[in-house]
């Protein structure tokens, strides 16, 4: 990766880190997961209200980790809002196959702009021990929509 790219995902992470959008809980939540990656202690709780459309109505989160962890958290939230749940997985899978490098580069679900934000935050892949932590708030979505309770890294 070349060093300036790097220093702007950097940015782009502390800044969410420090200051996460949507960090807050969902009083009418239609569902919650936990979350856990224990390799890490991040931890957290991913709220969600659906409308009967299955479209994601709002979404926020809680709970406490690494940098990383928190801004993935973050960028999700700001990501998946306003889309299907079909629409926030294929996301996830995507963001999953650039974090591990099984990129199949099959885009055709996501906007320019969307991809644009999972690159940032699949910039993670330079540091392997990071990879649970950025996909750990979206396998604890991914819990949530599937209606179970708990989510790790470790399944
Ligand atoms: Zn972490």
């Amino acid at each position: 990766m070349l060093d300036d790219l790097r220093e702007l995902y950097q940015e782009v992470i502390l800044d969410h880190g420090k200051s996460p959008r949507n960090f807050r809980d969902v009083e009418d939540a239609t569902a919650h997961a936990h979350g856990a990656n224990p390799l890490c202690g991040d931890q957290l709780v991913v709220y969600l209200k659906l409308d009967d459309g299955k479209r994601i109505e709002d979404v926020s989160f809680v709970g406490k980790g690494c940098a990383i962890s928190v801004a993935s958290a973050s960028m999700m939230t700001e990501l998946v809002k306003g889309r299907t749940v079909d629409e926030a997985k294929a996301m996830f899978e995507r963001f999953h196959e650039m974090c591990t490098g099984e990129d199949s580069g099959d885009d055709s679900t996501l906007l320019e702009d969307d991809l644009e934000k999972l690159n940032v935050l699949s910039g993670v892949r330079a540091f392997p021990v990071r990879v649970k932590c950025a996909t750990l708030p979206w396998h604890t979505l991914n819990a949530a929509i599937d209606g179970k309770d708990e989510a790790t890294t470790e399944a």
